[in-house]
């Protein structure tokens, strides 16, 4: 059985899946309720400081364990090859049944 105790039921923010957890044990990210985002984060993903405001009204919002391991694959893949970043589009390479002229 797992460690933790499911006492609450909540939805996930990254995903918006219902699921069961343990408030005490439970991976959460702050939130602005007013931008929802974390604090200090920018719409385009830029950081930012966030201002004493934003950081007061912020709430812990829960995050389910299949997100958490998502991030951490994803962060993983960042470590491995920080060059990597984002894969880069290019025309030359679109899908092999292109239709374009
Ligand atoms: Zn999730």
């Amino acid at each position: 059985m797992a460690d933790g105790k499911i006492t609450r039921i909540g939805r996930c923010y990254a995903c918006r899946e219902t699921f069961g957890y343990d408030p005490d044990t439970v991976t959460t990210v702050l939130i602005d309720p007013q931008t929802r985002l974390p604090p200090g984060m920018t719409p385009f993903g830029t950081r930012r400081q966030p201002s004493p405001a934003a950081l007061a009204r912020a709430e812990r919002e829960p995050i389910c364990p299949r997100c958490v391991e998502r991030a951490r694959r994803f962060r993983e893949e960042q470590t491995a090859d920080p060059s990597a970043g984002w894969p880069t589009w290019r025309r030359d390479q679109g899908d092999s049944g292109s239709q374009a002229p």
